[in-house]
C-alpha cells in the first residue's frame, strides 16, 4: 500500500476568526503564500459565527471592533449586531485575498513538534499536515462551559448553551430558565422576555450594568465615512483613547471606578422601583472586577411580571425542574445555559505537544502563561494569538490581535534573515515577562475587587487579561529580540545537523 505524500506548508494557522484571518492576511502581505488557514467549522467567523443567540451584539464600538486596515463604512449601528460582524469577516476573507488558503471543515486533532525535522506534525480530521510554524488562533472563548450540576442529563425538557443556540427550540409561550447574568445573558433576556410565558433568571452574582450608548448609524455618517475615510479613522481613534483612559482605573483602582459605580447605581435606581429587588441586583464587589456590562434593557426586562429573578446558583436538576441553592424549585420547559466558556482548560492546550512530547496543558498545569502573551518555552515556532494575558477588560481585542500579528511577522522575517529554523523563548525571559505581568496584576481591580471571574484560572492567577495600556502591549511586541530566545540554526551550506543554542 502506498502512503499519500504528506502535505507540507510553511505556516499553518488554526482558527478562522478575527485572529486567524488577520494572521493569514498579514503573512500574505509579507509575500508568504505557503500558508494554510484551517477551520473546523464550515464557515469563517469564530465567535461571531458561533454566538447566534437573540440580541447578540458587540459591546465594543464598531468603529474600533474591526481591522484597522479594513474599515467598513456600512455598519448599521454604533455597536454592531452579530450577523453584521459575521458578514464583515466573511467578506474580509475575500477582500484580503485569504480565501484560496482557507481549508474549512478541518479540525486539528493533534499537533506535535518533531525535533529532528524541526517541524510541527498535525493530525487533522482531513489527513496529516506538516508545518514549520504553527499559529494557534482558536480563541479562549470557544468551548462552552456547562456547570457540573447533578441531574443535568436527567432534565426531560430542552436545553442549550448560549454559544450553541438552537433555532429549532420554540421559546414562545413556554417556561424558560436562563442561567447566568454575564455578557451573554443580559443580551438574551430582553430579546426573549416578551415572547415566553414565564422566564426564570438565575443570578448567582449580580453584574454591574452601565447605560448603553448604542444607536443606529445615520445615513449621512455612512456617506461621510465612505467619501472621507479619515473621518471614520478619527472616530476610531477617539473611541480607542476614551477607552484607554479607563486603564488606571482597572489597573490601580483609580477614582474613575467610583464614577462608573455611581452611573451604574443611578441606572439601577431609575429602572428598578422595588427596593428589595434593587438590593438583590446590587453588586457587592468593585466595578470592573468582572467584565463591565452595557445595557439599557436588562433591568426593564427583568422587572416584568412574567420574570422571576432567583438570586441563587442552580444546584441540581430534576426531570422537569431546576432547583436553586436556596432550595426553591422551578418548573421549566427550556433551559438556556448562559454560563460562559472553558477558558484556562481550552482543548487546544490538550492537543498541542512541544519538545519532549509535553502538552501545553502539562506545561501550564492549570495556569496558562506565555512570553509576551504569544510564545511558550518548550514549544518552538508556536505563536498563540489571544494567548495568555492578552485579553482586555476595557478595549478592543482586535487591537491586541493586530499587535500580536505584527510580532509574528517580525519573528518570521527575523528568522528568515538570520537563517534560523526555529525559535522558542528561553525560560528566563518568559519568567521575567510573567513576573512583571503578575506584579502589575496584583494591584488591579481584577485581583483585589472582591469577585471571582473567568479571568482567574484554577490557581487563582489572572492568566486572561493584559494588566496595562494596550498601546504599551503593542510597543512591547514591536520587535522580536533574539536575546530572549533559544534558536535552532541550520549550519550554512549544509542541510544538517540542526544546532540548538541560546540566541
Ligand atoms: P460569563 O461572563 O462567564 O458568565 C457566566 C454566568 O453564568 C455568570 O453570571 C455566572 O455566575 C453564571 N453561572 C455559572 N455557573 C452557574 C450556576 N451553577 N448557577 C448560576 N449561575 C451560574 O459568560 P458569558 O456571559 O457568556 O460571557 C463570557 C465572555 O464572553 C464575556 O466576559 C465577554 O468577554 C464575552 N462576550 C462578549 C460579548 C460582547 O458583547 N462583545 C457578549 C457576550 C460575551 P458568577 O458571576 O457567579 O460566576
Amino acid at each position: 500500500m502506498t502512503r499519500e505524500p504528506q502535505r507540507e506548508v510553511d505556516v499553518a494557522i488554526v482558527g478562522a476568526g478575527f485572529a486567524g484571518i488577520c494572521a493569514a492576511a498579514g503573512l500574505l502581505r509579507d509575500g508568504n503564500r505557503d500558508i494554510v488557514l484551517l477551520e473546523r467549522a464550515s464557515s469563517v467567523g469564530g465567535t461571531w459565527r458561533d454566538n447566534r443567540y437573540p440580541g447578540c451584539q458587540c459591546d465594543v464600538p464598531t468603529a474600533l471592533y474591526s481591522y484597522s486596515f479594513l474599515p467598513e463604512p456600512q455598519w448599521s449601528r454604533t455597536y454592531a449586531l452579530q450577523p453584521e460582524i459575521e458578514r464583515y469577516l466573511q467578506r474580509a476573507v475575500s477582500r484580503l485575498g485569504v480565501e484560496p488558503y482557507l481549508q474549512l471543515d478541518t479540525e486539528v486533532l493533534e499537533a506535535r513538534w518533531d525535533e529532528a525535522s524541526a517541524r510541527w506534525h498535525l493530525r487533522t480530521s482531513r489527513g496529516e499536515l506538516v508545518a514549520r510554524v504553527l499559529v494557534g488562533a482558536a480563541g479562549p472563548l470557544t468551548e462552552p462551559s456547562l456547570p457540573d450540576i447533578p441531574g443535568i442529563d436527567a432534565f426531560e425538557g430542552e436545553q442549550m448553551h448560549s454559544a450553541r443556540w438552537r433555532d429549532d427550540v420554540e421559546l414562545a409561550g413556554r417556561r424558560v430558565a436562563v442561567v447566568g447574568t454575564g455578557a451573554s445573558a443580559i443580551q438574551i433576556v430582553p430579546r426573549i422576555q416578551r415572547d415566553v410565558e414565564r422566564l426564570v433568571v438565575f443570578q448567582r452574582t449580580p453584574p454591574w450594568v452601565l447605560p448603553h450608548r448604542d444607536r443606529p448609524v445615520r445615513r449621512y455618517e455612512r456617506a461621510l465615512w465612505r467619501r472621507v475615510p479619515v473621518v471614520q479613522r478619527a472616530a476610531r481613534l477617539s473611541a480607542y483613547w476614551s477607552r484607554e483612559a479607563l486603564v488606571p482605573g482597572f489597573t490601580r483602582r483609580g477614582m474613575i471606578l467610583r464614577v462608573i459605580e455611581r452611573l451604574a447605581r443611578a441606572q439601577l435606581a431609575r429602572q428598578v422601583a422595588d427596593p428589595g429587588l434593587r438590593a438583590r441586583l446590587t453588586p457587592s464587589y468593585r466595578v470592573g472586577c468582572k467584565r463591565l456590562l452595557l445595557s439599557n434593557e436588562w433591568y426593564p426586562a427583568i422587572v416584568q411580571p412574567n420574570v422571576d429573578v432567583v438570586t441563587s446558583a442552580v444546584s441540581r436538576m430534576r426531570a422537569r425542574s431546576v432547583v436553586a441553592a436556596d432550595g426553591s424549585e422551578h418548573e421549566v420547559d427550556v433551559i438556556v445555559w448562559a454560563t460562559g466558556f472553558e477558558v484556562a482548560d481550552s482543548p487546544i492546550s490538550q492537543r498541542v505537544f512541544g519538545r519532549g512530547g509535553r502538552s501545553l496543558a502539562q506545561a501550564w498545569r492549570g495556569s496558562p502563561s506565555a512570553h509576551r502573551g504569544t510564545m511558550v518555552h518548550g514549544f518552538p515556532n508556536l505563536f498563540l494569538l489571544v494567548g495568555p494575558n492578552t485579553g482586555l477588560g476595557h478595549n478592543s481585542i482586535v487591537f491586541m490581535i493586530e499587535s500580536q500579528v505584527r510580532y509574528l511577522r517580525d519573528a518570521l522575517r527575523t528568522m528568515r534573515r538570520a537563517g534560523i529554523v526555529a525559535i522558542e523563548p528561553c525560560e528566563r525571559a518568559q519568567r521575567a515577562w510573567n513576573e512583571q505581568v503578575d506584579e502589575r496584576m496584583a494591584r488591579s481591580v481584577w485581583t483585589t475587587g472582591g469577585c471571582s471571574s473567568w479571568y482567574l484560572d484554577d490557581t487563582g492567577r489572572n492568566s486572561s487579561l493584559w494588566p496595562g495600556a494596550s498601546w504599551r502591549f503593542r510597543q512591547l511586541l514591536r520587535r522580536v529580540d533574539l536575546a530572549e530566545f533559544e534558536v535552532v540554526e541550520r549550519a550554512p551550506a549544509t542541510s544538517a545537523p540542526l544546532s540548538r543554542h541560546p540566541g
